[in-house]
């Protein structure tokens, strides 16, 4: 039988449930055994080392649920709006050599784990397998084509890569840069492989101008790239209604962004049971709207958080993201961490294996240390300072095995 640790410190953050007081949690295998006090584990005969972390709190990796790690060397992009923006991504991308792109990949990967990061939804466009790294990884193959012939002419090259890659998830880019016909192609291979799909909407009023009308900014770039497609229609409806008229909304889909969100959209959402990431900070950076976070706080949606790429942000810390939205008041310390960990599993179709402290989940553990007299109620509010000041450290010994 294998060694039990058990990791004592004054705080354990299970997330799915309370905080516990002198807590602890039993470690073999690189899997959690079992949470709780450390009184009570040492009652119920859990027998193991003890290591004791002190002053401070134990709590899962977090998840940062949408990145798209390809594009870490498109860092400082500066544009006067979200198209323009784009643009800059698009010319960006294709003159980016892959020696440039692989490293600024790397160093990716080790600010992530450095910032307490267990587990990414990372986006691709050029699909391959996740190096080894010590960060765990869910790609998403995403797929880019509005133009039918072009689409057309892509598709099969993307199907290929999916079937090579099985755990890799089918991910198209937005309702302008994909025909709508393969839109529908990408979620029927998403529900038929029982996978999530994940798609940016809502992102832009360019967006919604787009849908509605089918003229504005974007249209101006798919004609200007030679990406604009002569079949297409446009729909009438806003960002949600569309996905929704596509059949695309359902408990499987993620929906990155949800900026241009009313009421309706959050009803329609409801109805489906989709399941939305924010990533705050990068729609800031872009001089986006705010998303309609009281809106979603009272929703009962499935919320997570991502940091979307270096071109859209300043960094890929995930507890600067749960900053930004304390900050705004948008949500409470305690759904923050929440929505930085557990949700994003469960988001990423990793149930709850990542960011908790169930049994049988990943020992991905980090410890925070806090002062002294941290109280129960300034708790979670403090983890996300400290942690946000790079003040944290990861146990080894729950990433050996597993
Ligand atoms: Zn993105």
């Amino acid at each position: 039988m294998s060694s039990i640790n058990i990791h004592r410190a004054k705080w354990v953050l299970p997330i799915v449930q309370p905080p516990i007081e002198n807590g602890a949690v039993a470690v073999a295998n690189g899997k959690i055994v079992r949470v709780g006090t450390y009184d009570n584990l040492k009652e119920k005969g859990i027998q193991g080392k003890t290591i004791d972390h002190g002053e401070g709190v134990l709590m899962p990796a977090l998840v940062n649920a949408h990145t798209h790690l390809e594009l870490s060397a498109l860092t400082g992009l500066k544009a006067d709006n979200f198209v323009a923006w784009l643009k800059q991504v698009i010319e960006g991308k294709f003159s980016l050599h892959e020696t440039i792109r692989k490293s600024a990949e790397r160093l990716s990967y080790q600010i992530l784990k450095q910032t307490g990061t267990g587990l990414i939804g990372n986006i691709k466009n050029s699909p391959e397998a996740a190096p080894a790294s010590e960060v765990k990884e869910v790609s998403f193959f995403e797929f880019l084509g509005f133009n039918k012939e072009t689409a057309i002419k892509r598709w099969p090259i993307w199907e290929e890569y999916l079937k090579k890659y099985p755990e890799a998830l089918p991910a198209a880019h937005a309702p302008y840069s994909v025909h709508p016909a393969f839109l529908q192609k990408i979620k029927q291979i998403a529900d038929e492989r029982k996978q999530i799909f994940s798609i940016h909407i809502a992102e832009s009023e360019a967006e919604v101008e787009f849908l509605l009308s089918g003229r504005g900014p974007l249209y101006d770039l798919l004609t200007e790239k030679g990406f604009w497609a002569e079949d297409f229609t446009p729909p009438q409806r806003r960002p949600i209604a569309y996905l929704a008229s596509l059949g695309l909304l359902s408990p499987r889909t993620l929906c990155v962004h949800c900026v241009e969100v009313n009421e309706e959209d959050v009803s329609t959402l409801q109805k489906c049971g989709a399941k939305i990431c924010l990533c705050p900070r990068s729609n800031a950076y872009l001089g986006l709207k705010d998303a309609p976070w009281p809106l979603f706080k009272k929703s009962g949606l499935l919320l997570c958080l991502g940091t979307d790429s270096l071109a859209s942000n300043t960094d890929l810390n995930l507890f600067n993201e749960m900053v930004f939205l304390l900050e705004k008041n948008a949500f409470s310390a305690s759904e923050l961490l929440e929505m930085a960990t557990w949700r994003g599993s469960l988001a990423l179709g990793q149930g709850n294996y990542f960011g908790t402290m169930f049994p049988g989940a990943h020992a991905d553990l980090l410890f925070i240390p806090l002062p002294n007299k941290t109280t129960l109620s300034a708790l979670a509010e403090t983890v996300i300072y400290t942690g946000a000041k790079g003040n944290i450290r990861w146990v080894e010994d729950g990433t050996t095995a597993g």
